[in-house]
């Protein structure tokens, strides 16, 4: 059964988000401050996490950049509960790390389905599981270790789903749309520039195995196997 953590201080939505995913079949356990919630994420790592922005204690997004720098919450999807108004391209880009969020008030119903979507997202399979070796770049995808030459690359969540999105797709031209669509969620109210802010930093961070990464002028980039 896969296990949902709930930080978040508000007890009484806490409990009905609780006993809704249960009725959908998960497990769920609570946190109703930031700083036991990050300790409990990285004690039992869950399958996923529904992180309150505003927290006592610990701020939402200083919780997510923390999940974000362990490696045993490094590929938990996130889920962010945030408030109208506050900086959505900040929680889900690249400073805080969060997968997806929903404004609050919101319906718990499309919490849910924002749960079972951000599931399916990370849960899916990859071909018999042993590392992806492209020129210099190897992707471990059980483990989510991105080696170029052999040396570790730090990447962040969306950077490494990003960098997964184009080595399943490699050879074929994906337009920003459709990177922003698969990568961040086809509910993502940011624009294409993301994307191209991105993939800078990705380029910059695989460094030599960055030119793999193609821009294609106008539409979008294509990973080619050199
Ligand atoms: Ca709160």
């Amino acid at each position: 059964m896969q296990r949902i953590l709930i930080i978040e201080d508000e007890r009484d939505l806490a409990e009905l988000l609780a006993f809704n995913l249960r009725q959908a079949g998960f497990a769920a356990t609570l946190a109703h401050d930031g700083a036991l919630g990050l300790s409990e994420a990285l004690t039992h790592p869950p399958d996923l996490i529904i992180l309150d922005l505003m927290l006592p204690g610990l701020l939402g997004t200083e919780v997510c950049r923390r999940l974000r720098q362990e490696p045993a919450t490094i590929g938990v999807p996130v889920l962010m509960l945030t408030a109208r108004g506050e900086e959505i391209d900040r929680v889900v880009g690249f400073e805080v790390g969060a997968d997806d969020y929903v404004v609050k008030p919101f319906s718990v119903r499309e919490v849910v389905l924002r749960v079972k979507a951000l599931l399916r997202r990370s849960g899916e399979p990859h071909p018999e599981g042993k590392p992806l070796q492209i020129g210099a770049l190897a992707i471990d995808t059980e483990r989510h270790v991105v080696t170029v030459d052999g040396a570790a690359v730090e990447l962040t969540t969306l950077e490494y789903k990003l960098l997964l999105t184009l080595v399943e797709r490699r050879g074929r031209v994906q337009s920003r749309d459709s990177l922003l669509q698969d990568v961040w969620g086809y509910h993502y109210a940011g624009d294409t520039r993301t994307v191209d802010t991105h993939i800078t930093r990705l380029r910059t961070k695989l460094g030599s195995a960055g030119d793999l990464i193609h821009t294609v002028r106008g539409f979008g980039y294509k990973l080619e196997t050199p």
